[in-house]
């Protein structure tokens, strides 16, 4: 039976990307070696590095003075890194999620911080809006999609104060104005590509000198004076990201990722909107197009577990909702066809049918 992989990361990635990854690592470009056994430093590998530098900077549209860099340590290494680098005294962060919360926790090792909104008292079920940004902080820290509650802030805010941003789980799902941020991070292994390679977009005169000590694989200025090579990077996962890139650069780029997203989401939320058994979590207009979650309403809530067991039947994996959350959660990354969706609006209009 087709599998139609929901999962919230690592998640689903090309199929194109995984045979040409798979490919490389057998036998790159036909030069008798692995993608796995040759230097960091070669010049197969640095064609490598240099090609995925290049289209992800094409893809986001991502202006001169800005840096595109490699890291190990994932998302969660960010958490520290950013306030590690650049909080002196004070930082804002909005408070949306789970992640929001990890990356606040690290920042207070730091310095102040001043957590200046949050969704916190509705379970994270919608996106701030309306608040002051304080113009005497570091920097303002928020999350664009929160991976696990389904809200994400589909637009780029005006921030009078450098504007640092989570992306992980949308980055290259719709297109940014990268101008509008100092520092864009996030975890490759939700939208971009196999789990170990963190992606950081980084204004380069961002990186002025806080006053404390940095050691040096910590400090964003290591990695700019030798973008992604300072230590060996992630070769693989690296490659990994170029297949994904080099797919959607074929697909015409972030603006047709864009519309197959808006496409496959309203599918599923039109189904949910409209259905007398689900619900929806998230305020409608701080809904993700990367992650939907939804419940079922009270009188059907006992029939969570059968429609879980129904579903897998049908060959959907990964849509249990995070145990924060409850419910279900279908992730819809940039790779996962429309064909998945229809299959779950299908099965879950089957179950309706069967059991209102
Ligand atoms: C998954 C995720 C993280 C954590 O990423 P790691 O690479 O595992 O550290 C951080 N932020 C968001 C929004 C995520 O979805």
């Amino acid at each position: 039976m087709k599998k139609h992989n929901f999962n919230a990361g690592p998640s689903i990635l090309p199929r194109i990307a995984i045979e040409n990854t798979a490919k490389a690592v057998l036998d790159l470009n036909g030069i008798g070696l692995s993608l796995l056994e040759i230097s960091h430093r070669s010049k197969e590998f640095q064609a490598i590095l240099d090609e995925t530098m290049e289209l992800f900077k094409k893809l986001l549209n991502i202006p001169a003075g800005y840096q595109v860099i490699f890291l190990g340590g994932g998302a969660s290494m960010q958490f520290c890194m950013v306030p590690y680098n650049f909080l002196n005294n004070k930082a804002a962060y909005v408070e949306t999620g789970v992640w929001a919360e990890k990356a606040i926790k690290e920042a207070k090792y730091f310095g102040e911080v001043n957590i200046i909104a949050s969704s916190k008292d509705k379970n994270f079920t919608y996106i701030p809006k309306g608040y002051t940004i304080p113009t005497d902080v570091d920097y303002l820290h928020i999350t664009t999609n929160n991976t696990i509650y389904g809200s994400e802030l589909r637009f780029d805010m005006n921030c009078p104060v450098p504007l640092v941003a989570d992306m992980s789980s949308d980055i290259l799902s719709r297109p940014v104005d990268v101008s509008k941020y100092s520092l864009i991070y996030g975890g490759a292994q939700k939208n971009l590509g196999p789990a170990g390679v963190t992606f950081v977009i980084i204004k380069e005169d961002i990186v002025k000198n806080v006053t404390r000590k940095i050691p040096s694989m910590l400090n964003y200025a290591t990695h700019l004076k030798d973008p992604s090579l300072y230590n060996t990077p992630p070769v693989f996962a690296i490659y990994g990201c170029l297949e994904t890139l080099r797919w959607i650069n074929g697909l015409g780029g972030v603006k047709t990722v864009e519309a197959m997203n808006i496409k496959k989401a309203n599918l599923l939320y039109d189904t949910i909107d409209t259905s007398k058994m689900f619900v929806g979590t998230v305020e409608k207009d701080s809904r993700s197009i990367m992650n939907i979650c939804f419940v079922m309403n009270e009188k059907y809530k006992t029939k969570e577990d059968a429609f879980m067991e129904f579903a897998k039947s049908k060959g959907m994996l990964g849509i249990k909702g995070h145990r924060s959350v409850g419910g279900f959660r279908a992730s819809t990354y940039n790779a996962l066809p429309i064909e998945s969706v229809q299959a779950l609006v299908d099965t879950m209009n089957e179950f309706e049918k069967n059991n209102l």
